[in-house]
């Protein structure tokens, strides 16, 4: 109708100032008009195009031809067609046309009008290769609507949480979270309005309804004017770094080779349960424990072997506490205990026997039955202390005090304990200068045919003969010395002089029968032993007929494999060995039969109280026979009374040693002893 009012000059100028390129085309599809805005956008003159085929903007004949087809179908169902295509500019460049086709009623002809897209398309292209990336993008996003609900879901997100893109489109994203963690993504959200981007780490669930940690980036999704539309999550599977993390705190806080709570992690719970006890006003028991002969074994047999057996003491340990308590390996052969909850500081007794107990089983380890046994001390809080410091330091003097007490039991600290441990220290240094300064004297202590009543030996005890403090008993500073290893030194000092002495006697014709000595295990096992032996024998002309050597049995059968192959070495020698201390250790038959032994000592524990004493009496019997039947000689130590002689004699041990011939005496004396100027075996 408005046609009516468009004058024809004005046409021209119309369709020459629309923004939209306008052609026309016959059934040749040769070009009978265009505007000038096609030759704009084309870079044609108007009469380059006129009369050409259209196939002049097209990139390729191919394209023109699949162009042409289209047409034709459109054109034939009587359709506008509608279509971006790429045309080609006449300098060759390329670039994207909305084309829009009508046929012109009536005739062949078509007019087609054309819209330079570039930009749009390029974008559009561009958004559909991202848009591809995050699809297939092996890490997982998910895109949410401004309402929350999800509106992209990708191949990542499929694998990680297991829900296909279908399930989840549509849904809230509270779905893939509890309760907490959702709470904290709502605030995010408000967050990122203003912030744009946000990242934390929260956890969300998969499928299975399993939870796994994520590290979640959030960020503000806008269109073209910035408004926002919603949200894009970047989600990373965070749980191996986790698990690393946790892999780690668990390696600083633990024991490698027993997974038992180390040094670090004790004092944290130590700390714990002082805090925990002092508010429920309950006692609180550190047990302080080292094991008795850990380092002979791991000398002797090796650290793979020392390993196997720390295991199986905290497996033991393990088994002997209850969940709740801590048990703390500090390193070494060193555990310690936390026990909370007790009523009474002596309800820790019971646990503590207990653990003396199982630990004082053998161990086997290859073919090898070892015995360790171990030493408790224990501190109560509040007893005795309120400081993790003070608990451990007193706990630790309490379990010196259960070395010096023989080892193999438990001991409660008491306040005077400190003054012992600061004793010790003193003492660790007076040995040293000590032996440097030949403080050491020996003593000889006759050991004596009762029947015949003649003497058969003697047995050299050490003395200090302190500047200060007069003379010191060996039980004073014997089991710090070997605690220290200073043992070694001492005992060569004391084997020299002794042997030195024996030879004397000897040349000067008197007969002081076989010398017996007493030497630490530690010392058979020190590699040049046998070597410092036969030297020492040819420097002093001792002979090995004329000597004996005395190992206590707990010594021996810590480790009896072992000691079996030294002990074979000195009897070699033609030296005769003696078990000290028998009766006080855990001798296993097996072992006694293989040893090459040639005498037992009776430990004079048994003999005090003889012959009143039933079970003492029976045990001393019984080490008698055991004696006879193995065909071992047999001596009692200790000897006092002349009941407790004729008791002895009477049960076949004739061979005496104590105070009822003879307290161990200085060289000079014995000397006399031996001369006969002063023979007073009998007071
Ligand atoms: P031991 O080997 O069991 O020595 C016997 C201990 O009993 C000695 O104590 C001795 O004096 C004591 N004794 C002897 N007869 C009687 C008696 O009738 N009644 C009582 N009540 N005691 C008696 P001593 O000399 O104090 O030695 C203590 C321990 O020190 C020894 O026990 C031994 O294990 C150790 N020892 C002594 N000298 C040496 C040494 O040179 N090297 C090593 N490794 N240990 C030594
Ligand atoms: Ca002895
Ligand atoms: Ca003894």
């Amino acid at each position: 109708m408005n046609n009516e009012i468009i004058k024809p000059h004005w046409l021209e100028q119309i369709l020459n100032s629309s923004y939209a390129g306008i052609l026309v085309i016959n059934k040749k599809r040769e070009i009978l008009y265009v505007n000038s805005r096609i030759c704009e956008m084309y870079g044609y003159e108007k009469d380059e195009l006129l009369k050409s085929s259209a196939e002049i903007l097209h990139i390729s004949k191919e394209s023109y031809e699949r162009f042409a087809q289209v047409a034709v179908k459109f054109a034939l169902a009587s359709k506008p067609i509608d279509i971006d295509y790429r045309l080609k500019r006449k300098d060759g460049t390329y670039f994207w046309t909305h084309m829009s086709g009508n046929s012109i009623k009536g005739t062949d002809e078509t007019v087609w009008t054309a819209v330079d897209i570039t930009p749009r398309k390029v974008l559009e292209l561009k958004n559909i290769q991202q848009g591809k990336i995050i699809e297939t993008i092996h890490d997982s996003i998910v895109s949410i609507g401004l309402d929350q609900k999800i509106i992209q879901w990708n191949e990542g997100a499929e694998n990680l949480l297991g829900y296909k893109k279908e399930e989840m489109l549509g849904k809230n994203a509270s779905s893939l979270f509890c309760e907490k963690a959702y709470d904290k993504f709502v605030r995010k959200i408000t967050l990122i309005m203003n912030n744009k981007k946000h990242s934390w780490e929260t956890a969300i669930r998969d499928k299975n309804g399993d939870k796994i940690s994520i590290d979640l980036s959030l960020a503000l999704l806008e269109d073209e004017d910035s408004k926002p539309l919603g949200a894009v999550g970047y989600i990373k599977d965070i749980r191996h770094k986790k698990e690393a993390l946790k892999a780690l705190r668990y390696q600083a806080n633990h024991d490698a080779l027993t997974k038992l709570p180390n040094r670090l992690l004790f004092h944290d719970r130590l700390e714990q349960a002082i805090e925990k006890a002092s508010k429920a006003g309950t006692t609180m028991a550190l047990f302080f424990l080292d094991l008795d002969h850990f380092k002979e074994i791991n000398d002797s047999l090796g650290h793979k072997t020392g390993d196997e057996v720390l295991k199986v003491v905290a497996d033991r340990l393990e088994e002997n506490v209850r969940k709740k308590d801590t048990l703390a390996r500090l390193g070494g052969d060193e555990f310690t205990i936390i026990i909370d909850d007790l009523k009474e500081g002596r309800d820790a007794s019971k646990i503590a026997q207990k653990i003396v107990d199982v630990l004082a089983r053998p161990i086997f380890i290859d073919e090898n039955e070892l015995y360790v046994s171990s030493s408790i001390g224990i501190s109560l809080f509040p007893d005795n202390g309120n400081s993790v410091q003070d608990l451990l330091k007193y706990a630790d003097s309490a379990m010196y005090k259960a070395k010096s007490e023989g080892r193999n039991n438990y001991q409660f600290y008491s306040s005077d304990m400190t003054e012992l441990a600061t004793q010790r220290v003193v003492m660790e240094a007076g040995l040293r200068a000590a032996l440097k300064n030949e403080e050491f004297v020996v003593y000889y202590q006759p050991q004596v045919n009762a029947l015949k009543e003649e003497l058969i030996g003697m047995e050299a005890l050490v003395r200090w003969e302190h500047a200060t403090e007069g003379i010191i008993s060996p039980a004073k500073f014997i089991p710090l010395a070997e605690a220290t290893g200073l043992i070694v030194d001492l005992d060569r000092f004391v084997m020299k002089q002794a042997m030195k002495q024996i030879s004397t006697w000897h040349e000067d014709g008197l007969n002081p029968g076989r010398l017996a000595l007493n030497l630490a295990v530690k010392q058979l096992q020190q590699k040049d032993f046998i070597e410092f032996l036969k030297n020492t024998m040819l420097e002093t002309g001792c002979k090995s007929q004329w000597i004996e050597l005395e190992v206590t049995e707990g010594q021996i059968m810590t480790n009896p494999e072992e000691a079996i192959k030294i002990l074979d070495k000195i009897t070699d020698l033609g030296i005769e060995l003696a078990v000290d201390d028998f009766g006080t250790g855990y001798s296993s038959l097996a072992y006694l039969k293989k040893l090459p032994i040639d005498k037992l000592k009776i430990d004079q524990s048994f003999i005090r109280d003889l012959p009143q004493d039933e079970e003492d009496a029976a045990i001393t019997k019984a080490v008698i026979a055991l004696a006879s039947s193995l065909n071992l000689k047999i001596i009692a130590e200790g000897v006092e009374t002349e009941e407790q002689k004729e008791f002895l004699i009477d049960n076949g041990c004739v061979y005496i040693q104590g105070y009822l011939y003879s307290k161990p005496i200085e060289a000079k004396d014995m000397e006399l002893m031996l001369s006969n100027e002063r023979f007073v075996l009998k007071k």
